[in-house]
């Protein structure tokens, strides 16, 4: 007779793996000399080999299907939170046993080498030395979703890779209508005889101050540095060891405040997340995140409904121009605020604008669809890239470098990632007008710098489940409705009228 403790001492091993290499990854980004990269690649596959055979065990299989039954049927011997490990752990036992492991072992060797062909194919600005290991990445990429299986799309079960049970179908039509919506917006942008200055935002800025303030508005927020720290890194991320040690990078520009500043309250809105995730959960596949969307809406919501809003800057403004008076003391509240909400299309994903940063995503998407689905080829990626951004955004790529190289995603094979960043948008927006709705004087607590009632909020709602309730049934629970583009576009649509007339 299966136990749960059983399950739960290799679901702990398994996790426990994980976290050593989630260690070695944060160290080769952070501190690691270049040396050293060869033998963390050995490492790294080591760590994960072992994992692997702990995860297709035949023994850990059986126990884990015997205790499946028993969850599915509610047994009483198993409380929520432990039928959801059991959940988790058997669905990526499943994955893990429909992936042979000479395909697996072929995707890691190939996005290696994706990796370093698209860094050069990136220095040339030259698609078509990054093409050939495209074509091969994309090749293994549609075998993956036939062993994964899918209803209608291929694509689909790649997405699922990040955003469990999310699809094409109802997907479509949400980014259809957000589309439609940014379209609008946009025309009202342009027709604005408004021009915003932003140029004080790309003055110089001293890199120790500019992370000091960071750090310290990231504390207020709520990012425990009891049970995290912050590094720098070339490229900003969050990264969990444990519910009590979870680790955010961050990199400083000094003639762009808001690089390290907006980067980090990014980073702490998902490392708020992971440590708010029920400490019962830890130490399991169960004790992250639910998805790669939630988790994006997580970061944004305090990057872009909180950081970028007026009462916020109301609240922190004052300290930004004590920490650089020579710089902003006669830079006013106002136009500090129009300056970081300024909308302009451009060819960059990560310096858009929060509206059309959906379009950026709706490329990458359409174009990933299309090769996951055969109908477009490699060689031709670039130039659908170049008209899409001249129909979508009215400007073109003058290289690849600009243009569809920009991005590390294709070179470590992550087809189904983007969606992620535009579901977190919508999700964000939703999640603001519950907060809203559930604490009325919300945005007088924001504007005196009091963030408590709202970080518990969210624990509550979102960040204790981990993944003990799938990301569409939380959304449900949380907003009463499926994803919606509405408070995205209305959100976006009262700035507009704020800033452009
Ligand atoms: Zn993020």
């Amino acid at each position: 007779m299966a136990s749960f403790s059983d399950v739960l001492a290799t679901a702990n091993a398994i996790a426990d793996l994980e976290s050593a290499s989630s260690i070695l990854s944060w160290d080769q980004e952070t501190y690691m000399p270049s040396g050293g990269a060869p033998w963390r690649a050995e490492q790294l596959a080591t760590l994960s080999t072992i994992a692997h055979r702990l995860r297709t065990s035949r023994e850990f299989k059986e126990l884990l299907d015997e205790l499946s039954i028993e969850a599915r049927n509610g047994a009483a011997s198993l409380e929520p939170w432990q039928a959801a490990i059991v959940r988790e752990t058997s669905k990526d036992v499943e994955r893990s046993l429909k992936l042979p492991e000479e395909h697996v072992g072929e995707l890691a060797r190939e996005t290696a080498r994706g990796h370093e062909t698209w860094k050069e194919a990136r220095r040339q600005s030259n698609f078509s030395v990054f093409a050939p290991s495209l074509g091969r990445l994309v090749k293994l990429k549609r075998e993956e979703a036939d062993y994964l299986g899918y209803d209608a799309d291929p694509y689909d079960a790649l997405i699922d890779l990040y955003e469990p049970g999310m699809t094409m179908t109802v997907l479509r039509p949400v980014l259809e209508r957000l589309r439609a919506g940014t379209f609008e917006l946009l025309d009202r942008v342009r027709a604005a005889a408004t021009a915003i200055d932003d140029s004080p935002l790309y003055q110089r800025y001293d890199g120790d101050k500019q992370l000091a303030f960071a750090r310290q508005i990231i504390d207020a927020l709520g990012y425990d540095f009891g049970r995290g720290r912050v590094d720098l890194a070339a490229h900003p991320f969050c990264t969990t060891f444990a519910v009590d040690d979870v680790r955010l990078t961050t990199r400083i520009l000094e003639n762009d405040l808001r690089s390290c500043l907006f980067g980090l309250i990014h980073e702490a809105g998902h490392g708020m997340y992971e440590q708010g995730i029920d400490p019962r959960l830890a130490r399991t596949l169960a004790g992250s995140g639910v998805s790669m969307g939630i988790h994006e809406s997580q970061s944004l919501f305090w990057e872009n409904m909180i950081g970028r809003s007026y009462p916020f800057w109301t609240w922190a403004y004052p300290q930004l121009q004590s920490t650089f008076p020579e710089t902003l003391a006669n830079v006013g509240l106002d136009q500090f605020y129009r300056a970081i909400n300024v909308v302009k299309p451009s060819l960059i994903r990560i310096e858009a604008d929060d509206l059309t940063y959906n379009l950026h995503i709706s490329i990458r998407m359409e174009i990933e669809n299309a090769l996951i689905n055969g109908v477009l080829d490699v060689p031709d990626v670039p130039a659908r890239w170049n008209a899409l951004y001249e129909e979508y955004l009215g400007i073109a790529p003058s290289n690849d470098a600009e243009g569809c190289l920009q991005d590390i995603h294709w070179s470590f094979a992550g087809f189904g990632y983007f969606p992620s960043y535009t579901i977190g948008k919508l999700y964000a927006a939703m999640f603001y007008e519950d907060a809203r709705r559930a604490i009325p004087d919300l945005e007088e607590q924001i504007s005196r710098g009091r963030f408590n009632e709202l970080l518990a909020w969210l624990r509550s709602s979102i960040h204790f489940h981990g993944k003990g309730v799938p990301a569409a049934e939380l959304v449900n629970q949380v907003s009463g409705r499926g994803l919606t583009e509405e408070p995205f576009l209305a959100h976006n649509r009262r700035k507009i009228d704020l800033l452009y007339t």
